[in-house]
């Protein structure tokens, strides 16, 4: 996380105790490949339910740990629309869009992409990233992006799960 001047790392610790000094630190780069395939997947599943229902859903939370979700507020789409959002998001992921990320101020977030989904669970912070997969509508996100739609290869849908407040979509990388 960076946080003004500051990158702050946050880890488990796995055995013995915690130390004063320098660390150490590696990334895992196939986990990491792996969740920003699977959180761009995610963006684009926002907006391939968008277009199969013909308005925004607004998403409750989601997991990239095996199995994956996406949930969502609201009512779930009917069987039908259901089978047409791999689809969507698959001619998506085929013809590729780079995926671009660039730093906002929040007022202008607020203001001028009043319509990018998920406004009311964003931190408060002076500069938002607004992350933009071509073609699709900016989305504030500080999570990790591919550099191509492309690069996730394809998606399946594998679920449609009814909670509470509305439902989740279960998915995969092919
Ligand atoms: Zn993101």
């Amino acid at each position: 996380m960076f946080s003004e001047a500051v990158v702050v790392h946050w880890g488990k610790l796995l055995d013995g105790s915690p130390e004063l000094g320098p660390v150490n630190a590696q990334v895992d780069w196939d986990w990491r490949h792996l969740l920003m395939r699977r959180h761009s997947a995610a963006h684009l599943l926002d907006y391939s339910l968008a277009q199969v229902v013909g308005h925004d859903a607004v998403t409750l939370d989601s997991w990239l740990g095996d199995p994956c979700y996406v949930a969502y507020r609201g009512d779930p789409p009917s069987q039908d629309q259901f089978a047409q959002i791999e689809k969507v998001e698959n001619e998506t992921v085929t013809r590729g869009g780079v995926i671009q990320a660039r730093q906002v101020a929040a007022d202008e977030v607020h203001s001028s992409f009043s319509d990018s989904p998920n406004l009311e669970r964003l931190p408060s912070r002076k500069q938002l990233r607004l992350v933009t997969i071509e073609g699709c509508r900016p989305i504030a996100c500080s999570g990790t992006h591919l550099h191509d739609i492309s690069e996730a290869g394809g998606i399946k849908v594998k679920r449609l799960e009814k909670i509470p407040e509305g439902f989740r979509i279960r998915f995969d990388l092919e």
